[in-house]
């Protein structure tokens, strides 16, 4: 056999044995090799199934999840082409991983990603996960948000339901339908487009004026460890099923004077049964002046200063 491979290698020099084996891209994804499992969740874009990638068809395959995007009046496939450049880009503990993705007549209908088996935080969080439990998820939160503001992208759809539970004690942030690119020297993405947003999780600024920064994540991120203190108690949530369009500025100012009340009201009745210092957390991201708002670096060293 080696004399055989010899001869081989002489006749063809250029071709490496790498080469020369079918589906060497280990981000290609064939469809027919992909077998539904189940329905692992939908959000306002897309539905992800958790399903069986088998090419060898020989019980060695491998459970990924495969995110679909549904056919939204205003989504456009060169955001979903955004959505998985900018997946792919990303490579953290607390970030999702991106796998691959597939594609039908050139164009890409589906973006796999590792699967992460609890599901989201706001399926898994209950009244049986302590304090400690889910200060160590707000702060691995903010540690994946870190990376991604190292990378200057502005996440824009923070908030439970993105949020990816691995274990007890992993969580990864997922979604990034929304995510924005800011050029350096600039300090915000202004939002043109029509489209729906998750007002509850919005910043003033992000509402009046359409303005989205690295501090008006913080300001959702403030929103979301409001939800995991209250465990996602869907009685206690920001309506996440209100969307409106960006450029109805009757009704953004309408909802987001509800929502302000409304998070404002809940946050001071949840501060009797919580830390101080967890309760002053939110407050700081939730300060109307932006340069205020504290950054995800400075968070990650509150939650570590927080002693039970
Ligand atoms: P959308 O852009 O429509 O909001 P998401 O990417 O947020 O879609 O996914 C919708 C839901 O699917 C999530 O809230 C979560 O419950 C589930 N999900 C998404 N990605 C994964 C994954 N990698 N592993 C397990 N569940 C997932
Ligand atoms: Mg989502």
């Amino acid at each position: 056999r080696t004399v055989l491979r010899e001869l081989t290698e002489i006749k063809n020099p250029d071709i490496s044995p790498i080469e020369t084996l079918p589906d060497v891209n280990p981000n290609v994804f064939h469809k027919r090799h992909l077998k539904k499992i189940r329905d692992l969740g939908e959000g306002y874009f897309g539905t992800v199934t958790l399903c069986l990638y088998e090419p060898t068809n020989d019980g060695t395959g491998e459970q990924v999840a495969v995110k679909a995007l549904k056919e939204v009046k205003g989504q456009t496939s060169e955001s979903w082409i955004k959505e998985i450049d900018i997946l792919k880009s990303l490579d953290h503990s607390n970030i999702v991983k991106y796998k691959g993705c597939c594609t039908e007549m050139g164009q890409v209908v589906q973006l796999i990603m590792e699967y992460v088996p609890l599901g989201s935080l706001r399926d898994y969080l209950t009244k049986r996960n302590g304090l400690p439990q889910c200060i160590m998820f707000a702060q691995q939160i903010c540690e994946g948000m870190e990376y991604l503001h190292q990378k200057r992208f502005v996440h824009r759809d923070l908030a439970a339901r993105n949020v990816l539970v691995e274990n007890e004690n992993l969580v990864k942030i997922g979604d990034f339908g929304l995510t924005k690119y800011i050029p350096e020297g600039e300090i915000y993405y202004r939002v043109r487009e029509d489209g729906v947003s998750p007002v509850y999780w919005y910043a003033i600024e992000c509402l009046r004026e359409g303005k989205f920064s690295f501090s008006s994540d913080v300001w959702a991120f403030g929103v979301t460890l409001y939800e995991i203190l209250t465990r996602c108690d869907p009685r206690q949530s920001p309506r996440d099923k209100f969307v409106i369009k960006n450029g109805d500025k009757t009704n953004v100012g309408n909802h987001w004077t509800k929502s302000y009340r409304f998070i404002f009201s809940t946050y001071l009745m949840i501060c009797k049964y919580f830390y101080q210092q967890v309760k002053m957390v939110m407050e700081q991201c939730w300060n109307a002046d932006p340069a205020k708002r504290p950054t995800f670096e400075q968070l990650i060293g509150r939650f570590k200063d927080i002693r039970f």
